[in-house]
């Protein structure tokens, strides 16, 4: 994306594809905000934006067509309510993920979201790397999002009330999709500071910019970075356990259950937002979850009538309660915004559903406006890439896309390449 100073990037900024205006990424850990913090994000948008908000896939936020001169301003607007864009690109530890925002050990996995967010986050240690660093944190392996992080850490029990993960390294999607693998099984919860700040170091010492970590393994073979990950001091050493309050704002107790505002491409206005933040006041105990498609989601507290709260919600989302569900469809800004895009993914994705069965409404969908891939089309059921533009005769420009089906736990594999527009409708049509 562009090519302005690093430094820029580092406090979660990149240049615009329009000449003069720039993209703020806000860090949400595991997703998740208070309403205090979204009407904040909403008003930064309004007044220094064009009043809309777009949700990644991340579980980060974007306030787009800001200018340079109101970037300091923005970023002092944020951090009156804690939120931090330090290291949400570039090469940086970025924000920590979790897409297990419904499952009931999700409030433990939102604390250590935030626990290794705090501590990567504007470390001069941990930045400046070859390229991005991606944490992320599952419940499970279901989704297979712990394939395609830097480390992907995955819930697998608890050891004398300590809860312990599996450490995945070294995935990524992008131009070269790699699933990650495993370093080590069963690890502690206080031991995954000094394991990732070793395969940190690994990588910081022997990716060469701009490669990321995957680069070593399919270079040095996975043994081999295990090998030199175990032999990095840090990794032996003990911490102690973390005692104390834990931060999640997600509360631990599940009450009336979970509901989900449906968002289109991710993209708000200030005032969607603004009502959403309002609803999470009423009904959520002021706590929104930034989905990882792109929706925001709502964990109901306790005692309160879920029937009118879904129905409130559904006046806000603009859908109609026991009307059709929304299609999932992770789009990315494409060529809306992003100097990477090959494509307006927002009309096509438009396009595309307006011809869907119903088989096609009920699969999950996902389109990136360019290999790099930050919708995740090979962790969908159906994803499509715009591969690349063709001149066409007149002087036109015409994207062709890229087709991967996800059937297994693995990452989805391509199954058609280099589809016109119109033979892309066409299979859309067919499922
Ligand atoms: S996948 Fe989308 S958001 Fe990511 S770089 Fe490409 S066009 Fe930009």
């Amino acid at each position: 994306m562009g090519s302005e100073p690093r430094n820029m990037r580092l406090d979660g900024i990149y240049k615009q594809r329009q000449e003069g205006y720039f993209m703020q990424r806000v860090k949400l850990p595991a997703g998740v905000l208070s309403a205090e913090q979204a009407y904040k994000v909403a008003a930064v948008a309004e007044r220094f934006g064009r009043g809309t908000v777009h949700l990644t896939t991340r579980g980060s936020m974007e306030v787009h067509w800001l200018v340079e001169g109101d970037l300091p301003r923005v970023k002092q607007e944020l951090a009156k309510v804690g939120l931090t864009s330090r290291g949400a690109c570039g090469g940086a530890v970025r924000g920590v993920t979790c897409s297990s925002q419904g499952a009931a050990a999700f409030p433990g996995l939102e604390s250590l979201a935030r626990r290794l967010q705090r501590h990567f986050t504007g470390n001069p240690r941990f930045e400046g790397l070859p390229k991005k660093f991606k944490i992320g944190i599952e419940a499970d392996t279901a989704g297979g999002r712990h394939l395609i992080q830097d480390v992907g850490l995955v819930l697998s029990g608890s050891d004398a009330g300590v809860s312990t993960y599996d450490v995945w390294i070294a995935g990524g999607l992008g131009r070269e999709p790699r699933a990650g693998f495993l370093l080590a099984a069963g690890v502690r919860e206080e031991r995954l500071l000094p394991v990732i700040e070793a395969v940190v170091a690994v990588y910081a010492r022997l990716a060469p910019p701009p490669k990321r970590l995957k680069f070593l393994a399919r270079e040095l073979g996975e043994d081999e970075v295990r090998r030199l990950i175990e032999a990095e001091p840090v990794y032996g050493e003990q911490l102690p356990p973390a005692h104390g309050f834990a931060d999640n704002v997600t509360p631990e107790v599940a009450g009336g259950g979970r509901l989900v505002a449906p968002v289109f491409a991710g993209q708000l206005t200030s005032a969607r937002l603004r009502d959403l933040a309002a609803f999470a006041d009423e009904y959520a105990g002021g706590v929104l979850q930034v989905t990882a498609d792109q929706d925001i989601a709502y964990p109901l507290a306790a005692g309160v009538d879920a029937g009118r709260a879904a129905r409130e919600l559904a006046a806000i989302a603009g859908t109609s309660p026991g009307g059709a569900a929304p299609v999932t469809f992770r789009i990315c800004p494409g060529s809306h915004e992003c100097s990477m895009g090959l494509a307006e993914t927002r009309n096509v994705a438009a396009e595309l559903l307006g011809v869907m069965g119903p088989a096609a409404r009920g699969e999950a969908w996902a389109l990136s406006g360019c290999p790099n891939s930050c919708s995740q089309p090979q962790l969908a059921p159906l994803g499509i890439v715009v591969a690349k533009l063709v001149a066409m005769e007149d002087g036109s420009r015409s994207p062709r896309f890229d087709l991967y089906r996800r059937g297994g736990g693995g990452l989805g594999e391509k199954v058609r390449e280099q589809l016109t527009l119109g033979e892309l409708t066409e299979f859309v049509k067919s499922v």
